[in-house]
């Protein structure tokens, strides 16, 4: 058993705290991971706030880390101890029909399907003053060391700095993947993101990659254009600036609409709105955000029955386990450059004010 720090949800609605907890050995086909560094998102916050009803309390989240195997339980041949890995949010099981579809990402071990609370054998590996504390998307990279399955795990290759490829774990490989993979973002076209936190960022980077001539963030907080534009948005909007929807501003801005446009932000209202805003035919949503669940979504079916597709994603459409040790190769062969989305740096103790930072914007 390792003693080391972990920041705990108690509950929701309540700040992470920072406590000490017991992190059990990995059992058969588990891997024990030391967390070097690790990224804040949105997504996280959600759990703070009580969004998700499938996450159980006590919990350590975060799932946006990296680290360096400390040891492996029994049958596990992927990884060894002194492995660079990045833990997976998105498993890839390698064994079910999404896993075998060569067209799917989406492993049937994730939470969506099955939560991911405790690890398989339904037991966590975390305690905190005599009590269970659950895992969350089985990563839980709030917590010094952690104990994740096997295929869960994606090991990275060694020159790779682990402070910096951490955001390879959830919010660069969603954003960009939403445009490379989901929307398919052809050369020469049109995009319009709604968002320019980490996710909405990366998918301009994809955007970019993809050689679409024209990128349009949009945002509510103007101090995001600055770094919007640095990473390839060649028109920024602000909402706040116009007295009609969004979407009218944007189909004037592009004739009929954009060929692309991505929703980044998870409120309901902001993914009609994107969906209006790409064109009727042959315009392509995609919808990144995670609205509140149980939130309902009603949309004027015309906006649909003239030819718009409307696609959602997680995590990009990557089969993880397979391409994230890719996409952290080309990270080292500066294909392209995700240091740019990493604005502050803390250390575990402070894990609150980077929440603060986050909600304020910063
Ligand atoms: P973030 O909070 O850093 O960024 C959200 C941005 O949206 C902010 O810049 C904010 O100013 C802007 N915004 C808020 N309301 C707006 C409005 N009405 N119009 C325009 N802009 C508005 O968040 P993030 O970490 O980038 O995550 C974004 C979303 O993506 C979250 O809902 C998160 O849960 C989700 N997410 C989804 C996946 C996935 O796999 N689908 C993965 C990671 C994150
Ligand atoms: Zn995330």
């Amino acid at each position: 058993v390792i003693r080391c720090r972990a920041a705990v949800a108690w509950a929701a609605g309540k700040p992470l705290s920072v406590e000490e907890v017991e992190v059990a050995p990995p059992k058969a086909g588990e891997v024990r991971i030391k967390i070097v560094a690790t990224g804040i998102c949105r997504t996280d916050d959600h759990v703070l706030e009580g969004y998700f009803p499938n996450v159980d309390f006590p919990v350590i989240p975060g799932h946006e880390g990296a680290g360096i195997v400390e040891s492996v339980g029994e049958g596990v041949t992927s990884v060894k101890p002194g492995d660079k890995v990045i833990p997976l949010c998105l498993p890839q099981c390698g064994e079910c029909s999404f896993c075998l579809n060569p067209e799917s990402s989406y492993c049937m071990k994730s939470h969506v399907s099955e939560p991911q609370n405790l690890l398989p054998d339904k037991t966590s590996r975390f305690t905190c003053k005599g009590k269970q504390i659950h895992h969350f998307l089985w990563v839980s990279s709030f917590a010094e060391y952690t104990v994740i399955p096997e295929y869960a795990v994606a090991k990275i290759d060694s020159a790779a700095p682990l402070d910096k490829v951490c955001l390879l774990g959830c919010g660069f490989p969603t954003g960009y993947g939403a445009a490379i993979n989901t929307a398919k973002v052809k050369p020469g076209s049109t995009c319009a993101i709604f968002g320019l936190g980490g996710v909405g960022l990366s998918v301009v980077m994809g955007c970019k990659a993809a050689g679409a001539s024209r990128i349009i963030a949009v945002d509510i907080n103007s101090n995001k254009f600055a770094k919007a534009k640095e990473l390839g948005a060649t028109d920024c909007v602000n909402p706040k600036d116009f007295k009609k929807p969004i979407q009218e501003v944007l189909i004037e801005m592009t004739g009929h609409g954009v060929d692309y446009s991505f929703e980044v932000i998870g409120h309901v209202d902001t993914v009609i709105a994107a969906l209006a805003s790409c064109n009727m035919n042959t315009g392509v949503c995609v919808m990144i955000g995670v609205p509140a669940s149980g939130s309902v979504i009603s949309v004027d079916p015309m906006l649909l029955l003239t030819g718009r597709t409307w696609k959602a994603t997680l995590l990009g459409g990557w089969k993880m386990r397979d391409c994230i040790p890719k996409l952290v190769s080309s990270y080292l062969e500066k294909k392209f450059n995700s240091d740019l989305l990493i604005t502050h740096t803390l250390p575990i103790t402070k894990v609150n004010e980077g929440f603060e930072l986050l909600r304020a914007g910063k």
